[in-house]
């Protein structure tokens, strides 16, 4: 039996079986696939039924749509933009509740954590760009919704969906979040990434920060050996630029459902690029957040936390025009399965520094030391 052809990793299938012969496996490129044992199975047809990917929920139409910071500007200095994220989900452990997100594990594995105390945070700050392992969190949030604790649970669209058709129904106490997403790379890639750059700085990859603002909001990264700390332009690193460029996404986010106005989550959250176009007087360095305020549940939350952050009212026509993936899915290019077939033939050095070139941009080299008022220039100029 086939669960479906559009496997997005969510693991809901594997959680809802009553006889649990779902399991999930990485397949070649390093994906987690769900699969079936088919001696176990009663071929109740669960997993196909409830799988999101063979039954989409209706989605919500955004009610709501702003430019948005946090206040604090200490904790927003590690958020990937405006960090819309920490604000609410610190709010939601005040209240005695938990959040869930995607956190770095040993070994530069990226997978769903509970976090029950504030301490532990900031491990769900900033952006992780690989595929994040949800696994047992759909069925250990039930626990808790079902004691009656708030959760908040933050994914991307995929992921929030795999959360719903879990449950089956929408809790009181369930406030979700969902990501403007590009697309995701194989957690095996990512780990090579990893021993490649390891073996480049000569030292073992202590820290690794994808949104790194030391000089600004925008995309590059830091990296921390006990040696050394490397910041680097997205567009000067082979794993970054092709992630950004589309080339090296799971095969189903060139198909994905959720690149569109309607969302899935209660409130939608993503980089407001072209803030500085849209409404240049709320542009700011330290990161501007783009939220989607897409159901009743959402409103109130924004609106209990409010004081929290500054805001600028804004609508999704403004918002989409730099933020492809709220209207298309990202282009499959032609790169795409040459590098994961090669990945698995060619050593850490040959894939990144021969299969995965890009073209040296001398502006973009410059434009790392200019200054940010400069930056701010040639932006606006564009
Ligand atoms: C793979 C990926 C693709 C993205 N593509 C786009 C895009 O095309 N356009 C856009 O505007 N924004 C995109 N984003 C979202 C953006 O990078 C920021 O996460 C967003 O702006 C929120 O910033 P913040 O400051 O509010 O949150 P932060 O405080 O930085 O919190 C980060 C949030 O992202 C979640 N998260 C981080 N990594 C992952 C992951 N691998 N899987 C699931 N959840 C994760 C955390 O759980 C947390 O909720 C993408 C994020 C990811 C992870």
């Amino acid at each position: 039996m086939i669960i479906t052809d559009f496997c997005t990793g969510c693991r809901a299938c594997e959680q809802l079986c009553p006889t649990h012969c779902i399991y999930v496996e990485p397949d070649e490129e390093g994906f987690i696939v769900a699969k079936i044992d088919e001696n176990a199975c009663v071929e109740c047809g669960v997993c196909v039924k409830r799988c999101p990917q063979n039954n989409p929920p209706e989605k919500n139409v955004p009610i709501r749509v702003v430019g948005i910071r946090y206040k604090d500007n200490d904790v927003l200095k590690e958020s990937a933009s405006g960090g819309v994220f920490i604000a609410l989900a610190s709010r939601v452990l005040d209240e005695g509740g938990i959040a869930v997100g995607a956190a770095y594990l040993d070994d530069w594995k990226v997978g769903h954590i509970i976090v029950n105390d504030k301490a532990f945070l900031y491990k769900l700050q900033s952006s992780k760009y690989v595929q994040s392992d949800t696994f047992r969190t759909f069925s250990e949030v039930k626990e808790y919704l079902v004691k009656g604790r708030k959760v908040l649970y933050s994914g991307t669209p995929c992921q929030i969906e795999g959360l719903y058709s879990y449950l089956r129904k929408d809790y009181d106490n369930l406030f979700t979040i969902d990501l403007i997403c590009h697309g995701v790379p194989s957690p095996k890639l990512f780990q090579k990434y990893i021993k490649w750059l390891e073996t480049k700085n000569r030292g073992v990859i202590l820290y690794y920060n994808f949104r790194d603002k030391s000089s600004g909001w925008g995309l590059g990264y830091k990296t921390k050996t006990k040696t050394k700390i490397i910041t680097k332009s997205a567009a000067l690193d082979p794993y970054y630029y092709h992630f950004l460029k589309g080339d090296i996404y799971r095969e189903c986010c060139y198909r994905c459902n959720y690149c569109t106005r309607d969302r899935v989550g209660d409130i939608t959250i993503g980089d407001y690029w072209g803030i500085e176009k849209e409404h240049p007087e709320f542009y700011s360095t330290k990161g501007v957040s783009l939220a989607l305020i897409n159901t009743p549940k959402g409103m109130n939350a924004l609106s209990d936390a409010e004081e929290l952050f500054y805001i600028q009212e804004s609508t999704f026509e403004r918002a989409v025009k730099a933020n492809h993936n709220l209207s298309r899915p990202t282009e499959r290019s032609s790169m795409r399965d040459t590098i994961y077939l090669r990945m698995n033939e060619l050593t850490v050095e040959e894939l990144f520094e021969k299969e995965l070139k890009y073209p040296f941009n001398l502006m973009t080299a410059l434009k790392g030391i200019f200054p940010v008022w400069l930056k701010l220039l040639l932006k606006k100029m564009k």
